[in-house]
């Protein structure tokens, strides 16, 4: 392969963003090097026995229009089912419309005496604290109180981080966790009202056909074929002299290089000691992603659902998809088949026994009530994403802090979910987005009022546009 000006390591939805744009703008003097033979990375599906998988659950919902367009160009204006974001939570066994601290009226009324004192005295001290929480923790028992924070918060988040909160920062998370409004939860205790997130208002979309994949694989197809470099994965980089290696042996030089691999393995590639010391700092989790395919019927009570969190500790699984509510392609007979899609998080503080992971699960899900017996299930499809969740750990900032800067000294930019480890900017919408804005940069393209890279930039400016 013949040096760019533009090279782009990884085919997700980081690099294809960035790709597209540069392509839009006019340039081909550019190569996108995935490792894999597919484009999509996290956001790809599998096909397997006629059921379709995501790596996860994936929601799709948007900050920007440019992307609301990129999705609709590549699977079309048909392309696409648009669901409301029914979600629940199972605990006590009862069902609990989420926003949890919403509805807390569902709980037995201990409990919810207890979470709505604990809500009340957290809201009276708001604007009292001398300084910010020091960590997700403390943030959340500030935010809702001792009874909500004990009872799900941090079950739940424990689950889902598989961190201690306390391990955490408390800056990450601008718009993604809803703040209790008092009187609102005090009327619908007092109402024994349902107050829930979704609504025509609150909407995802969906591919009809061929999973989250196919939106990414729509979009790489519609990019020219001597730009895209699949089975082409980097070991090298050299940083001084503007040069990656590929396994193989070839080396590609760049002026502009995007990296959307996990910086910590980029910063291995690149040899350079203190970039590898400062990675250390770098936390994340894996994801287990357990697809269970069922015969029959899906049981009256799951129907209008699209995700279900688990918080209690007894259940391996913290967050169920109902995936074939998603759309009847994702299984191979929607007249006799549903299907669900399972995950659970490990790291070393949250150990998970691999060897017995499916039993666990499946003995879960039949336990818990949510597959209706054991002999339903005729197919299960499990996939490991070795990193799945970027931990906004305490660490995470300073390592970024020396990594970010010093790679882009070198003409590097290390964008996208791995790429920047941020996980406030980490959904398909903004890692799409974040490729994007790295090429306008630079072509010198850059929005008078925006700035530069505002979804690196300005993240919080960013997700608040998503609120208005
Ligand atoms: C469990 C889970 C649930 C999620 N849920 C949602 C959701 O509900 N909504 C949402 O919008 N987003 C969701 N996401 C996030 C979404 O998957 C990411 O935003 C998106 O995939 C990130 O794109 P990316 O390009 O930054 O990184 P990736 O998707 O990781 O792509 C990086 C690419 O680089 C390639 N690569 C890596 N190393 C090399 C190398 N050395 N050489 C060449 N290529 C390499 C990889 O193969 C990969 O294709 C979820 C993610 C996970 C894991």
């Amino acid at each position: 392969m013949s040096d760019v000006e533009f090279l782009i390591i990884g085919g997700g939805p980081c690099g294809l963003g960035a790709a597209r744009r540069l392509v839009q703008a006019g340039t081909t003097d550019l190569r996108v090097l995935e490792r894999s033979q597919v484009f999509g990375g996290l956001a790809g599906s599998a096909y397997v026995n006629g059921w379709t998988w995501d790596y996860g659950c994936h929601v799709q919902h948007s900050h920007y229009g440019e992307f609301d367009r990129a999705m609709m160009e590549a699977l079309g204006e048909d392309g696409w089912y648009h669901h409301e974001r029914a979600s629940w939570v199972w605990m006590q066994q009862r069902w609990v419309p989420y926003p949890f601290q919403n509805n807390i009226h569902r709980l037995d009324p201990a409990d919810c005496a207890r979470c709505l004192d604990g809500l009340r005295e957290a809201s009276a001290k708001q604007g009292s604290y001398d300084l910010p929480p020091a960590d997700f923790d403390q943030w959340a028992q500030r935010t809702f109180g001792a009874g909500i924070h004990e009872l799900f918060f941090v079950p739940y988040n424990e689950k889902v981080w598989a961190y201690p909160l306390a391990s955490m920062n408390a800056h990450w998370i601008g718009d993604r966790v809803a703040v209790p409004d008092v009187a609102r939860v005090e009327r619908n205790v007092a109402e024994r009202r349902d107050d829930v997130a979704w609504g025509p208002n609150s909407t995802f979309r969906y591919p009809k056909r061929g999973g989250t994949g196919a939106a990414w694989k729509g979009l790489a197809d519609l990019l020219p074929d001597a730009i895209t470099a699949p089975g082409s994965t980097v070991v090298a980089v050299d940083l001084p002299g503007h040069r990656v290696r590929l396994q193989g042996g070839e080396s590609i030089g760049y002026k502009q290089l995007l990296s959307t691999m996990p910086l910590d393995l980029l910063a291995r590639a690149t040899g350079d000691a203190a970039l590898i010391g400062h990675a250390e700092g770098l936390v994340s989790s894996s994801t287990h992603v357990i697809g269970l395919g069922l015969k029959g019927q899906m049981p009256e009570v799951l129907q209008g659902m699209a995700w279900i969190y688990y918080p209690e500790p007894d259940l391996p699984f913290h967050r169920v998809t109902l995936y074939s509510n998603y759309s009847p392609a994702n299984v191979p007979d929607a007249s006799r088949h549903w299907s669900i899609m399972l995950e659970v998080s490990q790291s070393p503080w949250r150990v998970v026994d691999e060897e017995r992971l499916i039993e666990d699960v499946l003995e879960g899900a039949v336990r818990c009530g949510l597959v209706p017996a054991r002999d339903d299930v005729i197919e299960v499809w499990h996939k490991k994403l070795v990193r799945g969740y970027p931990t906004p750990s305490l660490t995470r900032d300073a390592a970024l802090a020396a990594l970010i800067p010093a790679l882009e000294a070198h003409d590097v930019a290390s964008r996208g979910r791995f790429g920047m480890w941020r996980y406030e900017i980490s959904n398909q919408d903004h890692t799409f987005m974040q490729g994007s804005e790295w090429a306008d940069r630079v072509l010198g393209r850059v929005d008078q009022e925006a700035g530069p890279e505002p979804t690196v930039n300005r993240s919080n400016w960013v997700n608040a546009r998503h609120r208005e």
